[in-house]
Parts: structure tokens; C-alpha cells; sequence
């Protein structure tokens, strides 16, 4: 994970919050590279969610909500971990996170000094709106996207006209005052959310809740995420949320081990029924096509964390590799890396092209002699297409590898040959092939090897 979070902050990938000032607990910057990264997941995410849905839409709900949201929710009540802390070094702990012989002989972990007993601390960030800070301005920063949604299930359905089955996805910023947040971008207090909310009829829940799980599971493979690092895990009783039926979460092997990176719940008709009881509207469904039969809709969720996502990502496609004499004979590579007959190791992001933050970068050979102007005007033609980056500095080889470390998938060098022909070298990330390429069919080139492309490691 060091080497994950120092790469990402030397790239521009994500920086701590606030560093300048000594930095900021739970909350992190996406840079530039990061944004990219960050944006190309949410799309896949919402390309997957909603467009190849007929019946899902999209909604974006806002941050602040009555806060009469949380008491139906339950979040006031139970959203809360158990917490003790230490009297003489001030550490805290999830008392639920620290083996059972310390908590019991009420000792510190860490400094053996005296525990406090545990008390329930509530992970929602409170504040007050308006000018006075009395209770009656109490108001919460949402713990989960979800509410926003079963709030405006009503006005979808409307609106949009839709019938049960149908789901409503949504991305969007949550924060919780999470006690311990280790493990980079892993657990944060500010954090982004992408959840799908779908409303079925009771009795079909179960077959949808599997459906669901199936889904998610093949979004993975089609990102090209390492199918061996996923697995799932069924929360057991004393792990199920109050409202669940029946959960599962997706697990991801980080560095850390196995860690949550996806839940997909049955949320059953807790929620529309809480809704209805505090706000006193009516949120049962009546289904026109079966004589006006009217039921409450249990709710089938798939909830994931972009910013976890994110951080699976870069897990996923971390990889250093030694690089072999063959893999740089016979290419423009050795002409920079360390040719020194040393080992040359090389660190390389295989992120997916579509989720690389830049798709191509183009490189001259030399700055001199018309290339660098050739090869910024094959970059202005690619621009429309794909997301681009030039770089003329410093040996290719060195290039190529900077490349590498932002997990660019396609680099295009421009040389002599291509002044007099008209073709360029096309070089690939993951097997470190070059192969020569008219210019003029660069577009269509790139649009058919990201279309099939294949990991090969
Ligand atoms: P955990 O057990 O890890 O605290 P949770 O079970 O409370 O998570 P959910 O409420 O189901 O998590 O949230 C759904 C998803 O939101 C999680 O699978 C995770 O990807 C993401 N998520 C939840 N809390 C955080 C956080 N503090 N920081 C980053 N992502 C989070």
C-alpha cells in the first residue's frame, strides 16, 4: 500500500487534504490523473446502471435532506459504532476491532493504560443551518446516498412513468465520522457513493436479489479487474444491518487483505414504510396493470464506493516487472531506459483503456527537425477522440515508462520514417510491443485494440 500511495501522490493521482497545513484525517484531493481515473469509474459505473437499463434512470439528490430523513432512516438511532478510548495514551478504538482479552480487561492495545468504558458514538456529521445554533437547526451531511432516493421514488415514478420493476441510480458525496480511517483513500469521512435502488414486488425480491449479485459480479470482469482477487461474503446475523433481509458484499483482496468494496442488500419495504410512517405520505405502489393492487415495494440495493473503487483499481493494476533484453531489443525503448546492463524494472498501471485516465500520449523522437510539430499535430487530430498527452522531454525510453506509471495504454512516437511515410510507432503498455502504423488510421486503430483488448497479466 506504500508504494500504491506513494505513486499515486507523485503522480498526481490523489494527495492528502490540506497537506500544507499538516494535512487533514479522512479526507483526500484527486489530482489530475486522479479526476480522470475517478470520472472514467463513474461512467462505467452509470453506463452500466442506467444505460443498458431500460427501466433505470438517473436522479441527484441534494447533500442536505429534512432532517427527518435520518430519524425515519434510523440513522439516528443506529448508525452508530462502539468506541472506547485509552486514558493514558488517548488512542481510540472500534471496540469492535480490538482483540476480545483487552476490551474485557478494559487495557489499551497499544500502551497497556486503562480503557474507558464503551459508548455508542454516532457516525453522522452534524451541523446547524440557518443563523441560530439550537436544536431546531440541527441538520446532517448524508451517511449514504441512498435516501435521497427512496424520498423521490414518488416523483420518479410520476414523472418518468415508471412500473414496477425499476431502479433509480445515483453517484454522489457521503461523509461519516469514521473513528479509524487507515489504509490511504480506503476509509474516509468524506467519500463518493455510487447506489442503485430497485423497487420490486414483494415475493419477487429474492430472484432480484440474486439477479442483482450476478450483475455486479460480471461488472467486474468486464472491467478487467483480477477475477481471483474478488470474492463474496454473506453477512451473518449479527452482521445484518436492521433493515436487511439478506446481504452480500463483494470483497476485494487489497494489500490489507480481504476488505467490503461492494454491498448488495435486501432492504425488504423498511425504508418506503419508515418513509411513510414519519412523513405521513402514502409510498405504497398501485400497479395499474393488476386492478390498481397496491403494495409497498422492497427495494433490492447495490451500493459500491467510487473512492474505494477507485482504490481497487490502482491496486488491481499495480504491477512491477522486470524487463527483459528481449522485450527492449529491437525497439526505440533501450535507447533510454537504463541500458547499463543492470536489472530494469519497470512499474506499470494496466488499468483498462477505458478507465486510464489518458488513452495515448504521442511522443516525438526529437524535438528538432519538424517532429515535435508533426507529432503535435497528430495529437490536435487525436484530441476529439481520445484523452491525449504530449511529452518531447527527455529520452524515449524514459518516456515510455512515465507512461507506464500513469498507466497510459498507447503511446505513439513520431520519427524520421514518419515524415517520409506517413506512419508512426504504436506502442502498447502491457506487452511492450511496437508495431508501425499509417497515421491516418490511428483513430480507428486505437478505437479496435481498446475494443478488444484483453489483459494479458
Ligand atoms: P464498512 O463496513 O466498511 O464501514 P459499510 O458496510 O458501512 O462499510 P455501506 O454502508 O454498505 O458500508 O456502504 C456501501 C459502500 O460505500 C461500501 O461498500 C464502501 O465501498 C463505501 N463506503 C462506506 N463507508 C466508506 C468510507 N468511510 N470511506 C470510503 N468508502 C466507504
Amino acid at each position: 500500500m506504500e508504494k500504491i500511495t506513494s505513486l499515486a501522490k507523485r503522480r498526481g493521482f490523489v494527495f492528502q487534504s490540506s497537506e500544507i497545513y499538516g494535512g487533514q484525517n479522512g479526507a483526500w484531493d484527486y489530482g489530475p490523473l486522479g479526476i480522470e481515473l475517478k470520472n472514467r469509474i463513474q461512467s462505467a459505473w452509470w453506463k452500466e446502471m442506467t444505460q443498458l437499463h431500460d427501466n433505470i434512470v438517473g436522479l441527484d439528490a441534494a447533500i442536505l435532506m429534512h432532517p427527518r430523513t435520518w430519524e425515519a432512516s434510523g440513522h439516528v438511532e443506529n448508525f452508530t459504532d462502539p468506541l472506547v478510548d485509552c486514558k493514558k495514551c488517548k488512542s481510540r478504538f472500534r471496540s469492535d476491532q480490538i482483540p476480545q482479552e483487552n476490551l474485557a480487561a478494559k487495557k489499551c492495545p497499544d500502551c497497556g493504560g486503562e480503557l474507558t468504558d464503551t459508548r455508542k458514538f454516532n457516525l453522522m456529521f452534524q451541523t446547524h443551518i440557518g443563523p441560530a445554533e439550537d436544536t431546531a437547526s440541527v441538520i446532517y451531511l448524508r451517511p449514504e446516498t441512498a435516501q435521497g432516493i427512496y424520498v423521490n421514488y414518488k416523483n420518479i415514478i410520476q414523472s418518468n412513468r415508471m412500473k414496477i420493476p425499476f431502479g433509480i441510480a445515483q453517484v454522489g458525496k457521503a461523509f461519516r465520522n469514521e473513528i479509524v480511517t487507515k489504509n490511504f483513500i480506503f476509509r474516509t469521512c468524506e467519500f463518493e457513493q455510487m447506489e442503485m435502488q430497485y423497487f420490486v414486488k414483494p415475493g419477487s425480491d429474492e430472484e432480484w436479489f440474486s439477479e442483482w449479485r450476478n450483475q455486479r459480479w460480471a461488472y467486474y470482469e468486464k472491467l478487467g479487474v483480477k477475477m481471483d482477487h474478488l470474492r463474496w461474503h454473506q453477512h451473518g446475523p449479527d452482521e445484518l444491518a436492521h433493515y436487511a433481509k439478506d446481504a452480500y458484499d463483494i470483497e476485494y483482496l487489497f494489500p490489507m487483505g480481504w476488505r467490503e468494496l461492494e454491498g448488495v442488500h435486501n432492504r425488504t419495504d423498511y425504508d418506503l414504510g419508515r418513509h411513510s410512517q414519519f412523513s405521513g405520505k402514502d409510498m405504497q405502489y398501485i400497479d395499474q396493470d393488476a386492478g390498481n393492487e397496491r403494495y409497498t415495494p422492497y427495494i433490492i440495493e447495490t451500493s459500491a464506493g467510487l473512492t474505494r473503487n477507485l482504490l481497487m483499481i490502482l491496486c488491481d493494476a499495480y504491477d512491477e516487472e522486470l524487463v527483459t533484453p528481449e522485450k527492449n531489443s529491437g525497439s526505440t525503448e533501450g535507447s533510454g531506459a537504463s541500458n547499463t546492463g543492470a536489472d530494469d524494472w519497470r512499474t506499470v498501471l494496466r488499468f483498462h483503456p477505458n478507465l486510464a485516465p489518458v488513452t495515448a500520449a504521442v511522443l516525438p523522437l526529437m524535438k528538432k527537425d519538424g517532429l515535435a510539430e508533426l507529432a503535435q499535430d497528430i495529437r490536435a487530430e487525436l484530441k476529439e477522440d481520445f484523452a491525449t498527452d504530449y511529452d518531447q522531454s527527455g529520452a524515449i525510453g524514459r518516456r515510455y515508462r512515465r507512461q507506464d506509471e500513469a498507466g497510459t495504454p498507447f503511446c505513439i512516437t513520431v520519427d524520421y520514417q514518419s515524415k517520409e511515410d506517413g506512419t508512426v510507432t504504436l506502442r502498447f503498455r502491457d506487452s511492450m510491443e511496437q508495431i508501425r502504423v499509417p497515421k491516418a488510421e490511428l483513430v480507428s486503430r486505437l478505437r479496435q485494440e481498446i475494443k478488444n483488448y484483453k489483459r494479458i497479466k
